[in-house]
């Protein structure tokens, strides 16, 4: 008899390496849920900024995470948006991704009790199955109890790449030089910080993307589910 598809799906690895890509191709080829979990730090992040909290000050970003709701419901809009993020009832799909929170979400996501937050709720929606589960420590600490755990990397340059030719191809200006120290300065703290940093599950298959487009990453992924 054929073995069944696996029921949870992990993909971690850094910043801008196609995991919400593959992620999203994968969820929809299965019929399963696409959660991408950097969605909930990012979004703790714009909160705080907009509030004027300190980023820096850990009790106040903290009390901050445990008290908002944040949710992610099906795309209400055709523009190109995976799903509708909200926060406190507004629509922040498209800020979630600012430069502004791009350069800040890393120190927010290091902190013991914001992750603790993040995690608990990940775990409860993972845990009922039929999904697709993107983030840094899915396959690690979230759902270490996976079916299927992949580790799509790729170069800095590459990632850098990619993240610059998305930037423009969104209508805003950006510099390579730039985008790549973001990149790299990211990693660097998701992959070095204390709770549940950036890495390698032991039993997590490692896709190389570097010289493969994002057709040849989602039928490698397709394959291990078979
Ligand atoms: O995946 P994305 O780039 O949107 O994630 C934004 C940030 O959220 C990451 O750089 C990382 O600091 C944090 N993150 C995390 N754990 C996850 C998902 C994201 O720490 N599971």
């Amino acid at each position: 008899m054929a073995k069944p598809q696996p029921n949870i799906i992990a993909i971690d690895g850094p910043a801008a390496s196609g995991k919400s890509t593959l992620g999203r191709r994968l969820a929809d080829s299965l019929g399963y849920l696409f959660f991408d979990t950097g969605v909930m730090y990012r979004a703790v992040t714009l909160l705080a900024l907009q509030r004027g909290i300190d980023i820096r000050d850990e009790a106040a970003v903290t009390a901050l995470a445990e008290v908002t709701t944040i949710d992610v419901l099906p795309a209400s809009k055709f523009d190109g948006r995976a799903y509708d993020v909200i926060v406190e009832g507004k629509d922040v799909t498209w800020e979630i991704r600012s430069h502004e929170v791009d350069a800040n979400v890393s120190i927010v996501s290091a902190y013991r009790n914001v992750r603790r937050a993040m995690s608990e709720q990940q775990r409860r929606i993972g845990q009922r199955g039929r999904v697709v589960m993107v983030g840094r420590d899915i396959g690690t600490v979230v759902l270490p109890e996976a079916d299927l755990k992949i580790y799509l990397d790729a170069s800095a340059e590459e990632r850098a790449h990619r993240r610059h030719d998305e930037i423009e191809a969104r209508g805003e200006a950006a510099n390579y030089d730039d985008v790549l120290t973001k990149v790299i300065e990211r990693d660097r703290i998701d992959s070095t910080r204390d709770v549940a940093p950036l890495k390698v599950a032991p039993d997590a298959v490692i896709i190389d993307s570097d010289r493969m487009d994002a057709d040849e990453v989602f039928e490698r992924a397709r394959k291990l589910c078979e």
